[in-house]
């Protein structure tokens, strides 16, 4: 495949008030000194959308939400829909994130409904995908996470702009990762999944590691084939840890 830009985004989750902003202030200084080699994007919760757009505004720092509603609009109490991101300053979205998932019954039906919605408002979706420790265990991760992929790309996905980001459950939020080969072999069946459900138009979206990403292991797991970039939670919070990452591409 033809390599693109790496993207390395930033998932800060449900944390974050006005006081965070420092960080993505702290980001930008660093990052309009010293031009990142690849595409730097921070997806605060839905509330600080906004003024993050207005601190990072003119950087190359780009700002996207952590989950949409498949609807337009409507009588959907606490949901956030497309637009509304978009209108916020976003321009990328997370769907199906394992903490949607599994917190929130989300299926591959409900992502590719969001994905859809995703590029009616002109977002760029990062698609998760990933097995759990006993799908691992089972032997099962390529199947799992190949028909996750086949299941949660909506055929419009072809002539748009998209990511896909596989994150082992097991990996996520607790310092283990898979093995470099274990990675590799994920990544190359997930080019593969996608190629076959999108054909050419998905020979070119990044996918994105995820899973304990940190400064330490940012670059070997950054020079794993097939590996586009990384989606990082916790070491995203600190400017100065996600910098880390951001300087191992
Ligand atoms: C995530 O939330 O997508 C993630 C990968 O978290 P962490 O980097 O903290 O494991």
């Amino acid at each position: 495949m033809t390599e693109s830009i790496k993207l390395i985004a930033g998932n800060w989750k449900m944390n974050g008030v006005g006081e965070s902003l420092e960080e993505a202030a702290a980001l930008r200084v660093s990052l309009d000194a010293e031009a990142a080699n690849c595409r730097v994007a921070l997806c605060p919760p839905a509330t600080l959308i906004e003024r993050m757009s207005a601190t990072v505004g003119g950087s190359a720092i780009e700002v996207g939400g952590q989950d949409c509603h498949a609807a337009a609009s409507g009588a959907f109490t606490g949901s956030v829909s497309a637009e509304m991101l978009a209108d916020a300053g976003a321009n990328l979205v997370i769907l199906g994130h394992s903490e949607r998932r599994t917190g929130f019954g989300e299926t591959n039906a409900d992502v590719a409904a969001k994905v859809e919605a995703a590029l009616a408002a002109g977002l760029e979706p990062i698609i998760c995908v990933g097995e759990t420790l006993e799908q691992r265990e089972a032997g099962e991760a390529v199947a799992v996470v190949s028909e996750q992929v086949m299941q949660s790309l909506p055929q419009s996905l072809s002539c748009n702009a998209f990511a896909v980001a596989y994150e082992p459950v097991w990996a996520i939020g607790t310092g283990l990762t898979p093995t470099l080969e274990q990675i590799e072999e994920v990544h190359v069946a997930v080019r593969a999944a996608i190629v076959a459900r999108l054909g050419a138009g998905g020979e070119k979206a990044p996918i994105l590691y995820g899973g304990s990403v940190k400064p330490s292991n940012a670059k070997e797991i950054l020079n794993v084939k097939e590996v586009g970039g990384a989606l990082v939670g916790g070491a995203s919070l600190k400017a100065e840890d996600f910098l880390g990452i951001i300087r191992a591409v």
